[in-house]
C-alpha cells in the first residue's frame, strides 16, 4: 500500500546552503533504496516536505525525521493513502519556496508523474506553505525554559468521607489558570463509595434512576465544597442534561442544596456532555433558562468529542466550554487537532465563551494551547483528583 505524508517543522540551527544541499542528497539516496519519493520546501526557517511510499518505509522515514535535532516542533500535517506515487522521479527534490512564492506549483509539477487537480489536498497545503499562511506562532514557546514545582492546594483533606444516605463521594481537580497561579474551579468527579469511576456508580442502578441518582448525588459534591471551604474557588459539577429535563424541579433542587451548604449559585458550575443535550433541546433549553436565571453557569464539557459540538454551539452559548482530550492529545505534533482548536478559540473568542482544554498531560501539549489563546487548563500536568480533597497544584516557572 502506498503511503502519503505531509510534515512541517522548524529548523533548529541555522544551516549553510551546501550543508542543506549534502542533507537533501543524502537523504535521497536513503529515500531511493527504500523507494520513498517526495518534495521539500524550505523558507529558510522551516521545513515542508512531501513523502509518499510503501507504507513501513515511509514510516521508518518519517521516524528517522521526528528523531533528527535538526527539526524542532515536527507537526505531522496529512497521512493518507494514494493509488500511485506522485513524485516517482524524485527521491528528495528541495525547492526555496523563497524563490516561488507566486508560482510554487511550477516548480512541483515539473516532478509531477501524474498532473495533480486543483483541489488535491497535499497540493493546496504546498500553496499554503509558498504563502507563508501556515507559519505556526505558537512554536515559539520553549518546554526546556519551564520547570514545574509542586505546590499544596492549601485546602485541607476530609478525613472521612461525607456521611450520607448515597453511596458515593467525589473527588476534586483544579481547574487552572497556569500563568496567574490561581485555581479557577475544582471539578467534582463521582466515585463509588469504595472509590470507583464514575460507571461504577450507575451500574447497579436501573436506568430509569440514573438521572435522579445523579442530581442527587450533587448534595455530596456541594457538601464537601462547603466542608473544605472553598471560598473564591468555584465547583464544577458533572450532570446529564436530561438529570436536568426529566426531574421535575431539578434547578430548585440543586439551588436549595447549594443554599443548605452555605454556597452560593454564582459559585456552582454545572458542566453538560454536548451528546445528550441536544436529542432533547427544547426541554434542555428551558433547564438552562432556569440554571441562568437563579445565576449558575453552565460549560459544555468534551466539547469535539460528540456529534452535536458545533450545532450545539449555534443555539446555545455557554459561558465555558471544555475541549475534549481527544483534540488536546499531542496538539503540538497534529496539523489537523491544531486548525480545529484553532477555529474552536477563534470561535468562543468572538461568542465571548472561556475555553478550558482537559486531559493536559504534558508541558508540551499546554504550551501549544496556552499560545493559542486557550485561557484555563485541566488535567494530569497540574493535579490528578483526589477524593474527599483538593490536590497539590504542579505549577510552572519560568527559568529563562
Ligand atoms: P469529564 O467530566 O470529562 O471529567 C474528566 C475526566 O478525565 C475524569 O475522569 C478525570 O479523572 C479525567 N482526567 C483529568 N485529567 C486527565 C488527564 O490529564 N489525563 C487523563 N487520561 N484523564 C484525565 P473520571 O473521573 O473517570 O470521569 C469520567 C467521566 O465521568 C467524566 O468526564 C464525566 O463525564 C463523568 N462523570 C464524572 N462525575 C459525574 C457525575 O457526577 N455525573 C455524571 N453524570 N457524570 C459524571
Ligand atoms: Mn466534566
Ligand atoms: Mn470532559
Amino acid at each position: 500500500m502506498l503511503s502519503i505524508l505531509v510534515y512541517r517543522s522548524r529548523l533548529s540551527r541555522p544551516l549553510a546552503q551546501d550543508e542543506l544541499s549534502n542533507l537533501v542528497d543524502k537523504a535521497a539516496k536513503r529515500n531511493q533504496e527504500n523507494g520513498v519519493s517526495g518534495i521539500l520546501l524550505f523558507d529558510g526557517e522551516h521545513f515542508f516536505q512531501y513523502i509518499e511510499g510503501p507504507d513501513k518505509a515511509l514510516k521508518a522515514t518519517y521516524e528517522h525525521i521526528r528523531s533528527d535535532p535538526l527539526h524542532h516542533h515536527v507537526v505531522t500535517l496529512l497521512s493518507d493513502y494514494a493509488p500511485s506515487a506522485r513524485f516517482s522521479n524524485w527521491a528528495m527534490q528541495l525547492i526555496d519556496a523563497r524563490d516561488h512564492s507566486n508560482s510554487i506549483v511550477e516548480p512541483i509539477s515539473a516532478g509531477l508523474t501524474t498532473p495533480l487537480p486543483s483541489h488535491d489536498r497535499a497540493l493546496k497545503l504546498i500553496k499554503a506553505f509558498a504563502s507563508g499562511r501556515w507559519k505556526d506562532h505558537t512554536t515559539d514557546f520553549v518546554t526546556q525554559n519551564w520547570q514545574f514545582e509542586t505546590r499544596p492546594s492549601g485546602f485541607e483533606t476530609l478525613a472521612e468521607p461525607i456521611n450520607s444516605i448515597l453511596p458515593c463521594q467525589f473527588a476534586l481537580q483544579p481547574i487552572v489558570d497556569p500563568l496567574r497561579y490561581t485555581i479557577s474551579s475544582v471539578e467534582a468527579l463521582i466515585r463509588s463509595a469504595t472509590g470507583g469511576p464514575p460507571y461504577t456508580c450507575f451500574e447497579n442502578l436501573p436506568a430509569t434512576e440514573h438521572h435522579l441518582f445523579d442530581l442527587e448525588s450533587k448534595r455530596n459534591a456541594l457538601e464537601l465544597a462547603s466542608r473544605l471551604n472553598i471560598g473564591d474557588c468555584k465547583l464544577s459539577i458533572n450532570l446529564l442534561p436530561m438529570s436536568l429535563v426529566s426531574i421535575p424541579n431539578a434547578v430548585d433542587q440543586l439551588l436549595a442544596n447549594i443554599e443548605k451548604f452555605g454556597l452560593t449559585p454564582q459559585q456552582v458550575i454545572v458542566e453538560v456532555t454536548e451528546e445528550e443535550a441536544i436529542s432533547h433541546f427544547d426541554h434542555f433549553e428551558l433547564a438552562l433558562k432556569k440554571l441562568r436565571s437563579v445565576g449558575i453557569s453552565v460549560a459544555i464539557d468534551d466539547f469535539g468529542a460528540g456529534f452535536a459540538g458545533l450545532s450545539l454551539l449555534a443555539k446555545f452559548q455557554p459561558e465555558k466550554l471544555k475541549i475534549d482530550r481527544l483534540l488536546v492529545t499531542d496538539i503540538h505534533q497534529d496539523g489537523p487537532k491544531q486548525a480545529i482548536v484553532k477555529a474552536i478559540v477563534e470561535c468562543c473568542k468572538s461568542l465571548g465563551i472561556t475555553t478550558i482544554a482537559e486531559g493536559i498531560e504534558t508541558p508540551e501539549e499546554w504550551l501549544w494551547l496556552q499560545a493559542a489563546g486557550v485561557e484555563l487548563f485541566q488535567g494530569f500536568l497540574f493535579a490528578k483528583p483526589l477524593i474527599n480533597g483538593i490536590p497539590p497544584v504542579s505549577w510552572p516557572i519560568l527559568t529563562k
